[in-house]
């Protein structure tokens, strides 16, 4: 039975609601390829960069065992064993399988994935079954139109699909898959990458639609103007503050986002332990 929501407002960094949570988390960087085309993405194998989407290695879901094991010897705060990249989780098949390791060696551990949500109604059961307790999807806009600003393809079930053909997709998927995975008892919550001029006038439609359709909690992750939307600015606090505040109407928020490796160890926003476990693994090959 997954953790509730409740539960993890204390448990889980990522969900605690008022001051910042003061438990961690290991970022397990196992899903190594995606299938769409943020255009806001870009992804690297480095160990200077502090963002989502970097890691220092992609490792094996057999290596992953190892890696919590050092680094819950190297910080004793960790709670939730997490799977964010640095591509999307369903696009193989390996952070499922990561999870079922992971469930069986440490079964005190909160087991926790972040997806586009795009191939989220076909896994839907998958993920239920094995065990995930809390699930983050990445909606961005709830509307064709703006989706496709953001978003410059999907391929999906062998076709690659563009524009708002594309987006329609997506989004029903994103919708339908949180709808499916939050009735079977798996906290959702929903990120959104702020983007002024393109989605930060939507944020209020994306917060109600993702809400009735299931989603717990909510993150406004400001926009890194990087790849395609380089010449975009990144929102200023005044900017990010206010579509919290709109999206709050509708929708619990999490306002303490440090936009992490997809390889980051310890607390949120404080020492990272990655390097240490993942540069040394990389050393030893
Ligand atoms: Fe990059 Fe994530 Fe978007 Fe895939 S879903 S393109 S990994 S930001
Ligand atoms: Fe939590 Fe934000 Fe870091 Fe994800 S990027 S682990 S939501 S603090």
């Amino acid at each position: 039975m997954a953790i509730s929501y409740q539960q993890l407002t204390n448990k889980h960094p990522c969900f605690a609601l008022d001051k910042k949570g003061q438990t961690g988390r290991i970022h397990l960087p196992v899903s190594p390829t995606c299938n769409i085309e943020c255009k806001f993405c870009d992804r690297r194998i480095n160990d200077y960069e502090n963002r989502p989407g970097v890691a220092s290695t992609v490792i094996k879901p057999s290596e992953a065992l190892d890696a919590v094991r050092e680094a819950l010897k190297l910080c004793e705060n960790i709670t939730v064993a997490g799977i964010a990249g640095p591509g999307d989780t369903l696009a193989t098949g390996y952070a499922l399988e990561t999870f079922r390791l992971i469930k069986t060696d440490f079964p005190d551990l909160i087991k926790c994935m972040s997806t586009n949500g795009l191939l989220l109604p076909e896994k839907a059961d998958e993920i239920i079954e094995t065990g995930i307790d809390s699930l983050t999807v990445t909606v961005n806009a709830v509307e064709p139109e703006i989706s496709a600003q953001l978003n410059g393809g999907i391929l999906y079930q062998g076709v690659h699909y563009t524009g708002t053909e594309a987006a329609e997709i997506l989004i029903e998927n994103q919708l339908e898959g949180i709808k499916r995975v939050s009735r079977g008892g798996v906290t959702l919550k929903v990120n959104t990458v702020l983007v002024p001029g393109i989605n930060s006038g939507h944020i209020e439609e994306i917060a109600r639609t993702v809400s009735k359709a299931g989603a717990s909690i909510y993150n406004i992750i400001p926009l890194i103007p990087q790849h395609e939307l380089a010449a975009c600015h990144a929102p200023s606090c005044v900017q990010v503050d206010e579509a919290r505040q709109k999206a709050e109407k509708y929708i619990d928020v999490f306002r303490h986002c440090q936009r992490c490796r997809a390889d980051a160890i310890g607390i949120p926003g404080e020492k990272d332990y990655g390097e240490q476990i993942y540069l040394k693994r990389i050393s030893h090959e």
